[in-house]
C-alpha cells in the first residue's frame, strides 16, 4: 500500500502519464489509479494507451487532500474542479449502483459542469440526499419513494 494523499507535487505539470506511470510516481496500485479515474480523474479515453495529463493529475491529488479534510454535506458531491462539494445543478442526482449496496451519486457541477462522482451507500441514501432530486434505477425505485407518500406505486 502506498500513501493514502500523494504529494500532488509528484506529478509534473507538462507531461503526460499512463496509468503504470501514475501508479509508479505516486507509489500506489494500478487499481488505486483506476479508482481514481472513475471518481473524476480525467483521461484522453478515447485514445489508446491512456494517458493523463500531470496537470489533471496534480489537481485531483490536490483535490483528493481537500476532499479527505472536508466531507460533502447532505447534497453535496465533490467537483475535482472546483475542488470543494457542490450541490449538483438543478438539485438533481443519478444514483448508480456499483456493487452490493455501494453506488455513485453522479451530478454535474453547476459551476464548471464536470460529472462529479460521490460513492456511497445506499443504506445511507436518505441521510446523504439533503435536498436532492436523486433519480435511481427501476430495480431500486421502491426505495426513493419510501420518504414520500406513495398513493399510485405501479411496481412491475
Ligand atoms: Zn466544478
Amino acid at each position: 500500500m502506498g500513501p493514502r494523499n500523494p504529494n500532488p507535487r509528484l506529478a509534473k505539470l507538462h507531461r503526460n502519464y499512463t496509468v503504470e506511470e501514475v501508479a509508479s510516481v505516486c507509489k500506489v496500485h494500478k487499481n488505486t489509479v483506476r479508482g481514481w479515474i472513475k471518481q473524476g480523474l480525467p483521461t484522453n479515453d478515447d485514445k489508446r494507451p491512456l494517458l493523463i495529463l500531470g496537470r489533471d493529475l496534480r489537481v485531483f491529488l490536490q483535490a483528493q487532500r481537500v476532499k479527505n479534510k472536508r466531507p460533502c454535506r447532505p447534497g453535496e458531491i465533490y467537483c475535482v474542479r472546483c475542488r470543494e462539494p457542490k450541490v449538483p445543478a438543478g438539485d438533481m442526482a443519478e444514483y448508480k449502483p456499483t456493487a452490493g449496496k455501494l453506488g455513485n451519486l453522479i451530478g454535474i457541477c453547476p459551476n464548471c459542469e464536470t460529472i462529479m462522482y460521490r460513492c456511497i451507500n445506499m443504506t445511507k441514501l436518505d441521510q446523504i440526499r439533503g435536498q436532492l432530486d436523486i433519480t435511481l434505477p427501476q430495480a431500486l425505485r421502491h426505495i426513493g419513494e419510501s420518504t414520500q407518500p406513495s398513493v399510485n406505486s405501479d411496481f412491475r
